[in-house]
């Protein structure tokens, strides 16, 4: 491919075979073994839609990335506006510490931040991944009730089948059965759990949700929850009626409400921010993934005056989190271009025709054998199966269909980057469908 968009990178001397035998040795990687028990694709490069490989596998030597490196890369890779950004931040300053100093970049994304999430949140904390945004939001909560005086107020309440991060806080909201975080389930602080949310509104269900409210709104600080699409915990979406719901009660009872807009935000369910779709607006909100369009690690909670205002009048009148890299220019200046290239055009209509592809290309899958429920929201598509999946044969078929998919538990699924064209959509969805049915 003479005219190939991809670049060789700098030469490592170390050929695929010794790569992946060091990998094998000293990296870790995502909820895996040590060493490694399978061999991860080396890439080389990342253009567009597509991901280069070291050497072909399976006959490929180039995939279609249907999974957005887990729903951030929304602009696809190597974008001309948002290489730009990053180089000529660079050029200035890659990184100062936050502490004592400011800089454009930071106020920048920080106020955008603020204009286009729902009112009315207005403060904004810029820290260096979703798990530690929602440690920061749930210190937040916390310490807003020391603060006027309801200490006894440190628990959160959220639904089964969530997912908000690998760290200690956000680990006990994750969905407490099943989950990747079951083991910990005696050490983590106990929380309190409705049943994961019905996909159509259920009156009782709401019922249930207002009275575990009522009834532990004393050592209630916060309601968390992923609004509309339980992303990692399960892949599956519910009524925005629900969080009205939440809303409400927390209203009436004194609690705070958290949205973890981590993997919704920046348009993938079809709203700039799943709470659009209910008409509600939390307390506290955490974005991450897509936030700097895939480039750099880089999360935000951001929170309303009054709880800002509420932990200024306690006892310790600051909040006391401030990680080295907090505030980061050089992912600030990405994270602006990324959010000004997303708004920058009509990008509702992209995950509209995102949706459209999903909804024919995966119609096929409702009929395959051991598929439970195949479900279309904005640029998600999700096929369930009525057992585990057999995560290394429906890799391989993927890859087989040049598709990068990363399936789990019972899921094949995709969150494709809004710029994939219909050929390459129509593409990941027989991909997704061949993993079925290997799988
Ligand atoms: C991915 C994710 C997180 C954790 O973000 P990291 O950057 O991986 O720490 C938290 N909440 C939700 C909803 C997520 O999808």
């Amino acid at each position: 491919m003479p005219d190939s968009p991809h670049r060789p990178g700098p030469h490592s001397g170390y050929g695929p075979g010794e790569l992946l035998a060091l990998d094998r040795a000293h990296v870790w990687h995502p909820y895996g073994p040590m060493p490694g028990r399978t061999d991860p694709l080396i890439v080389e490069s990342a253009s567009g839609v597509r991901l280069r490989l070291a050497e072909p596998v399976h006959g490929q030597r180039e995939l279609i990335d249907g999974m957005s490196s887990w729903w951030s890369a929304i602009h696809g890779y190597n974008h001309p506006v948002l290489n730009e950004a990053a180089h000529g931040q660079l050029e200035r300053m890659s990184h100062v510490m936050f502490g004592g100093l400011t800089h454009e970049p930071a106020v920048r994304l920080a106020t955008r931040l603020v204009e286009i999430t729902p009112e009315p949140l207005r403060h904004v904390f810029l820290c260096d991944s979703g798990s530690v945004s929602v440690e920061v939001a749930v210190k937040m909560c916390l310490q807003y009730w020391r603060s006027v005086g309801r200490p006894a107020k440190q628990r959160l309440l959220t639904w089964r089948g969530g997912y908000h991060g690998d760290t200690w806080q956000p680990m006990s909201v994750c969905d407490p059965e099943g989950g990747m975080h079951e083991l910990w389930s005696g050490v983590l602080p106990r929380q309190i759990f409705a049943e994961a949310p019905p996909a159509e509104f259920d009156e009782s269900y709401a019922a249930d949700l207002r009275d575990l409210v009522a009834r532990h709104a004393d050592e209630l600080a916060a309601v968390i929850v992923e609004p509309v699409v339980q992303g990692a915990g399960g892949m599956r979406f519910h009524s925005p009626g629900y969080l009205r719901v939440l809303r409400a009660a927390c209203d009436e009872h004194g609690v705070l409400l958290i949205f973890d807009e981590i993997a919704t935000g920046f348009g993938r369910t079809g709203a700039l921010f799943a709470a659009e779709l209910a008409g509600v607006s939390p307390d506290v909100m955490c974005l991450g993934k897509a936030l700097t369009g895939g480039y750099l690690t880089m999360a935000a909670t951001l929170c309303t005056s009054r709880v800002a205002e509420g932990i200024s009048l306690g006892e310790v009148p600051v909040l006391a989190h401030g990680p080295t890299f907090m505030g980061n220019p050089l992912a600030s200046a990405v994270a602006c271009a990324s959010i000004d290239l997303l708004l920058g055009q009509d990008w509702q209509q992209e995950v509209k025709r995102l949706e459209a592809g999903l909804r024919e290309g995966l119609a096929e899958a409702e009929g395959l054998p051991g598929v439970k429920d195949v479900r279309v929201l904005g640029a998600i598509g999700v096929v369930q199966l009525d057992h585990e999946v057999d995560m290394a044969a429906a890799t391989e078929a993927a890859v087989r269909a040049g598709v990068w998919l990363r399936p789990f538990r019972d899921l094949v699924y995709t969150m494709p980057p809004y710029v994939t064209g219909d050929g390459d959509l129509a593409r990941v969805c027989r991909a997704v469908c061949a993993a079925v049915r290997a799988g």
